[in-house]
């Protein structure tokens, strides 16, 4: 474990009675290399703990035949790279809701229709040292009236309008993201 970000340092103690006695129950390896667990336990009050993947949400913009809609990030993590619109879902909420709201919060747009791409992504987000894993719901949208497009929160970054032959892969910062960009640039020819 020597190393690890992820929740094994940074969740050591029971949030039941306090000892420091909380373990992962069974370690696995993800596809990256790291190390993962799916739950905890205290082995001094008995008190498990499961951990599962965050929703979140990836929405793909077209401007025209040629023009993706993307943001560029103003905060950790990767910080200054390209991303879609998008972001968590929030508890209780339904991903449509929350693709929604993260585009207008995010561009000022309303998405007028939208439909399910038919493949996921995983995701592992770094945020305040401890490693997220998401899975990240594709939506491929419309907007009718681009006239309101500005950023509504600069600290959640800039939207942009790229041409896709202009559209560099390696300039995504999250992998995700960056897995589905590929994906969607292949697809396009
Ligand atoms: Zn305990």
């Amino acid at each position: 474990m020597n190393g690890l970000a992820y929740p094994f340092k940074k969740l050591m103690y029971c949030p039941a009675c306090g000892a420091p006695t909380f373990k992962p129950k069974k370690i696995d390896k993800s596809p990256t290399g790291q190390l993962k667990t799916k739950q905890f336990g205290c082995t001094t009050c008995g008190f498990e703990f499961f951990r599962n993947a965050a929703a979140s949400t990836m929405a793909v913009i077209m401007k025209d035949e040629d023009t993706i809609l993307m943001i560029r990030r103003a905060r950790e993590p990767a910080k200054g790279t390209l991303d879609l619109p998008g972001g968590f879902v929030d508890p209780g909420e339904r991903s449509e809701i929350a693709m929604i709201r993260e585009v207008y919060e995010e561009t000022n747009l309303h998405v007028s229709s939208y439909e399910v791409h038919p493949k996921t992504y995983c995701n592992e987000y770094l945020f305040g040292g401890v490693l997220y894993d998401t899975l990240d719901i594709v939506y491929i949208c419309r907007v009718k009236n681009w006239d309101d497009l500005r950023s509504n929160d600069p600290e959640e970054g800039e939207p942009l309008l790229i041409k896709l032959d202009e559209l560099d892969p390696k300039e995504v910062g999250l992998d995700s993201v960056r897995r589905f960009v590929t994906d969607f640039l292949h697809s396009r020819g």
